[in-house]
């Protein structure tokens, strides 16, 4: 932390709040000098989930206006300390994100906490705007379990949308996901597969059919179908899922081969572990409940091993890769995909010895 810690010259002074949890501050951040907290834990968490990007861009913000006799200048000076604050949006924004992606939930709150903050200063409180911020808090007090803030959270998001007529499909997507996961933690299972349901309705209207967001609605609903004791329904959309990901993994591939360069950028860290989990959990249900279908863990194993080499770890593409080679070995079928792991595995060897 470059920040250090330093008391307030007045805590007994106009009430000063700790921008986390309202309680009066007794801190403040040494470099900004506008964020406050109440104690060093605070700071720390703060620091962590988001604060350490945007100090800089709040001392930007908040430095003093320069003196501009011309309205031309003061308009310029306007037009810049709003892009600014829409930057500062985008990154406590992306921060959320990535940390509920992570499933690091703790670390979520206060970068979704400045995002709803700020939305709520530049877009007013009534913006549908506001929705993406009070959806990613929703989420990660799922994540916490704290479902009573969950809630408070997804009906002023529900609010939102109800007061915006022709709410675009992308929010309705993101909206009836989060209520999804709400019902689904709370063992309200019929009403967690209507939204999941309504979920992947406005997700392909906005992503395709084809396309890895409306995917992930699939998965989401078979683990309630799994909760309610379905393990056939559960298997048959967890086929749909992984044969949607080989595809999708097997022409990301085929790119960079034919293009010849170097896998990159194909998977944010966040994005490539959230795709990991998933898979291995529709592997361990497979082992569980299912008499073990070979075909099936090795396109699982054979999209673990290519998801990790375009993610650029050849050690886990190569342990991944052999186990998917070991599976469809002495079979007649297969003969393209044996190709590909081949392929696949030759590829990580030469590039985990080329490492340093
Ligand atoms: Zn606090
Ligand atoms: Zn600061």
């Amino acid at each position: 932390m470059s920040s250090t810690i330093n008391p307030l010259a007045n805590p007994k002074g106009v009430k000063k709040l700790c921008i986390l949890c309202q309680r009066p501050a007794k801190l403040q951040c040494a470099n900004c000098r506008v964020t406050l907290y109440c104690d060093p834990d605070h700071q720390q968490a703060d620091w962590i989930s988001v604060h350490e990007k945007v100090c800089p861009l709040l001392v930007s913000i908040h430095a003093p206006a320069p003196f501009h006799t011309l309205h031309a200048d003061r308009e310029q000076h306007h037009t810049e300390i709003l892009k600014k604050q829409e930057e500062l949006i985008e990154i406590a924004h992306l921060e959320a994100q990535r940390w509920v992606s992570s499933k690091r939930f703790h670390h979520a709150i206060p970068a979704a906490l400045l995002f709803l903050r700020w939305a709520v200063q530049l877009y007013g409180p009534r913006s549908v705007k506001l929705v993406p911020a009070y959806l990613l808090l929703a989420h990660a007090y799922i994540g916490l379990d704290s479902m009573s803030q969950a809630q408070e959270y997804l009906s002023k998001a529900e609010w939102a949308v109800m007061n915006t007529p022709g709410c675009s499909p992308i929010v309705l997507h993101q909206l009836h996901r989060t209520l999804g996961r709400l019902h689904a933690a709370t063992g309200k299972y019929p009403s967690a597969l209507f939204h999941f349901s309504s979920d992947v309705y406005y997700a392909s209207e906005v992503f395709g059919l084809e396309s890895t967001e409306t995917c992930e609605g699939y998965f989401l609903m078979a683990d309630v179908f799994l909760k309610q004791n379905k393990p056939d329904i559960t298997h048959s959309l967890y086929t749909e899922v992984a044969g949607f990901w080989h595809a999708h993994l097997c022409r990301l591939m085929e790119r960079i081969s034919r293009s010849g360069t170097e896998p990159e950028d194909c998977f944010g860290e966040a994005q490539c572990v959230e795709v990991d989990q998933m898979l291995r959990c529709i592997l361990d249900f497979e082992e569980q409940h299912k008499k073990p279908c070979s075909d099936l863990s090795a396109i699982l194993f054979h999209s673990l091993a290519m998801l990790w080499l375009l993610s650029n770890n050849y050690s886990k593409a190569l342990e991944y890769g052999k186990k998917a080679e070991m599976l469809i070995e002495g079979s007649n079928e297969h003969n393209s995909m044996r190709e590909a792991i081949q392929n696949l595995l030759h590829f990580a060897e030469k590039h985990n010895i080329d490492l340093p």
